[in-house]
């Protein structure tokens, strides 16, 4: 099974945490899409992503969220999000409008472009 840690900034804490996340056959089996599925999430420090070398995987393709994620180590944020411009991931919980941890870009956040997947937790 391919799987990748990507490396995801607090927006509360700024601070690091991993994503686990792992490629799923597509549903539809026609496209060459991946699709990746985020199972957990971890505190890392700045070191350890180095030595480990998370963030080094290219995610091409959505990003669902499984019921299994746990939410943000930091802040409990539920999900995250993929910035339109330096294609790096902060935690986020669902606001219209986010700023990069990484390179400060402001955008609004449309959740149904990338979250579409989201299974319910109760919450
Ligand atoms: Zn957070
Ligand atoms: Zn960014």
């Amino acid at each position: 099974m391919k799987a990748a840690v990507i490396l995801t900034k607090c927006k509360e804490s700024h601070e690091l945490f991993g994503i686990r996340a792992e490629v799923r056959e597509s549903a539809d089996g026609a496209s060459d899409r991946e699709d990746w599925y985020a199972t957990w999430a971890f505190k890392v420090s700045e070191r350890t992503a180095g030595r480990e070398k998370f963030g080094d995987t290219e995610i091409s393709g959505n990003i669902y969220i499984t019921s299994e994620y746990p939410s943000c180590p930091y802040c409990g944020a539920k999900g995250f999000f993929q910035c339109s411009e330096c294609g790096k991931t902060t935690c986020w919980d669902g606001e219209n409008e986010t700023v990069c941890e990484w390179c400060g870009n402001a955008a609004e956040t449309a959740a149904e472009e990338s979250f579409e997947g989201i299974s319910g937790g109760g919450f």
